[in-house]
């Protein structure tokens, strides 16, 4: 995903869900405040694969490649840095049924865009709010691919959405990232294992193709 900078979303409500929605609509339409961090620093510090609450985005036995990694240069073609630099893409075919990582409540669903539609304003994404704060965003999606609606409570593995080329997408993929609050544009991406990657990964490698196991 490439996030533009605008000026910092203001929206507020009294309902965490719709605050979360309209910040993070803010942020799908390119409302973000990425800031210079240095991005090497956390790089080699991930949680535990073994005690990970967390499952590959994508069903057992199933394996994409990680076409964009963390902590990518700041450089063309690459988006994952700065506030975006522990997020993963996975490429897969657009229609690809995704799993939610962890349990938890669907706070924002958006899937009106086409896989033609590729400006800025144009990605369709899920987010999904866990038990201890943190946020999945699952982006890209298909048109109408989404399983799920807002105020929804998802297990973990249970399909959500459908993959797909949405927004700004070169190639079908799968942009997921774990943030540690719902305001895309005010807190920062986190680091995240999957327990059932390789065994003993920590972080996913760009260039890699992993197995659900
Ligand atoms: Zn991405």
């Amino acid at each position: 995903m490439i996030f533009k900078n605008c000026r910092r979303c203001r929206h507020r409500s009294h309902s965490m869900v719709i605050y979360v929605a309209v910040c993070t609509m803010s942020l799908l339409i390119g409302c973000s405040s990425i800031r210079n961090v240095h991005q090497n620093e956390q790089c080699s510090n991930y949680p535990n694969p073994q005690s990970s609450q967390y499952i590959l985005p994508y069903a057992t036995g199933e394996a994409y490649p990680v076409i964009q990694g963390n902590c990518a240069p700041e450089e063309y073609p690459w988006t994952h840095y700065g506030n975006l630099r522990f997020a993963y893409d996975f490429g897969m075919p657009i229609g690809t049924t995704i799993i939610a990582v962890r349990a938890g409540t669907v706070v924002f669903v958006r899937d009106n865009f086409t896989d033609n539609d590729h400006g800025k304003n144009q990605g369709n994404a899920i987010v999904i709010l866990h038990e201890d704060g943190t946020y999945a965003l699952y982006a890209h999606i298909t048109n109408k691919g989404s399983k799920v609606r807002v105020g929804q409570i998802v297990k973990q593995g249970e399909g959500i959405v459908l993959s797909g080329n949405s927004g700004e997408s070169p190639t079908p993929h799968l942009h997921f990232q774990l943030n540690a609050c719902g305001d895309f544009t005010k807190c920062e991406s986190m680091p995240v294992s999957f327990r059932n990657a390789r065994s003993g990964t920590n972080r996913l490698e760009q260039g890699e193709v992993y197995t659900a196991e």
